[in-house]
């Protein structure tokens, strides 16, 4: 299962920032995807649940999602950004290129990423 090798990743990472900060507790993670992430949100969530069920610091937090939209690099004319939605259907994951009207087009894949730790530092 895909999802449990991200999580697990971004539990791992998490631990990394805990420790950074000191912190006694997470509240909540929020990560961003982009739509091409091959990721199933509520497994992304299952599997959090699973890892982090018997970690003290991570009891009842949340894990958010943020699917982002899609962005392309235009090979003709270096465009960088938001396609032409109106693509052709045919061509699901080949975009025009809003600028040129090209269809010569790479998707910026994005990495599933960490955005936010909502962590719990106690005073000192
Ligand atoms: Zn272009």
């Amino acid at each position: 299962m895909h999802e449990y090798s991200v999580a697990s990743a971004i539990v791992d990472q998490v631990k990394g920032i805990i420790e950074e900060h000191n912190a006694s507790k997470v509240k909540k993670i929020i990560v961003s995807a982009s739509p091409y992430d091959v990721i199933i949100p509520e497994l992304l969530i299952e599997a959090y649940g699973i890892i982090t069920n018997d970690l003290e610091k991570f009891t009842d937090s949340a894990l958010e999602i943020q699917v982002g939209k899609a962005e392309i690099k235009c090979l003709e004319c270096d465009y960088s950004g938001i396609p032409d939605e109106k693509g052709d259907p045919e061509f699901a994951y080949n975009f025009l290129c809003p600028k040129c009207g090209s269809r010569d087009t790479h998707i910026n894949m994005k990495n599933l990423t960490i955005e936010s730790v909502d962590l719990v530092i106690p005073d000192n």
